[in-house]
């Protein structure tokens, strides 16, 4: 019964796919998920369009803090109307888990939004895997940002944020 034999072996490649991402530099970023990569992008990609807004869109926001925030040279510095943020930027270059050409620095934000008194943390790294490629981490990743929280603490999509769509 050959027809049965391929079928298991056809299962067995797919865990195995399941079990090891393509790229295991990608490892780290996945933390303890389960979920194939293609699976966790999915997912987020869902998310962010049932929210009405794009990769783009929340990277850009994004962006904004972090700018704002290199003036504070570390410390906390005030962004109107309700936000406090901090940019610290460490030596040296990361590359891209995804593995195309080009480096990161190290910068790492902190947004405090002082009306909701919530605060989110991401790097200059989380800026790029939104954006490039719609890559938000694994669950259990140290990095790992919800789309969710991102829009809320960063009030991105408020009627004063320019139409994206
Ligand atoms: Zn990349």
């Amino acid at each position: 019964m050959t027809h049965g034999r391929d079928e298991e072996m056809k299962n067995k490649e797919e865990k195995f796919v399941r079990l090891k991402p393509a790229n295991t530099d990608l490892d780290g970023f996945l933390g303890s998920d389960q979920r194939p990569l293609t699976e966790i992008i999915r997912a987020d990609d869902e998310t962010v369009k049932k929210t009405g807004l794009t990769h783009q869109a929340i990277a850009e926001r994004m962006k904004f803090f972090r700018e704002a925030g290199k003036n504070g040279l570390g410390e906390f510095v005030k962004v109107a109307p309700h936000f406090e943020v901090s940019c610290e930027i460490a030596r040296g270059l990361l590359p891209c888990p995804f593995g195309e050409a080009g480096q990161h620095r190290k910068t790492i934000v902190i947004v405090r939004n002082l009306r909701l008194r919530k605060a989110i943390t991401f790097s200059d790294l989380n800026i790029h895997l939104i954006s490039a490629h719609g890559f938000y981490e694994g669950r259990g990743s140290p990095f790992r940002l919800e789309p969710v929280d991102l829009a809320q603490i960063l009030e991105i999509g408020g009627s004063d944020m320019p139409d994206y769509n």
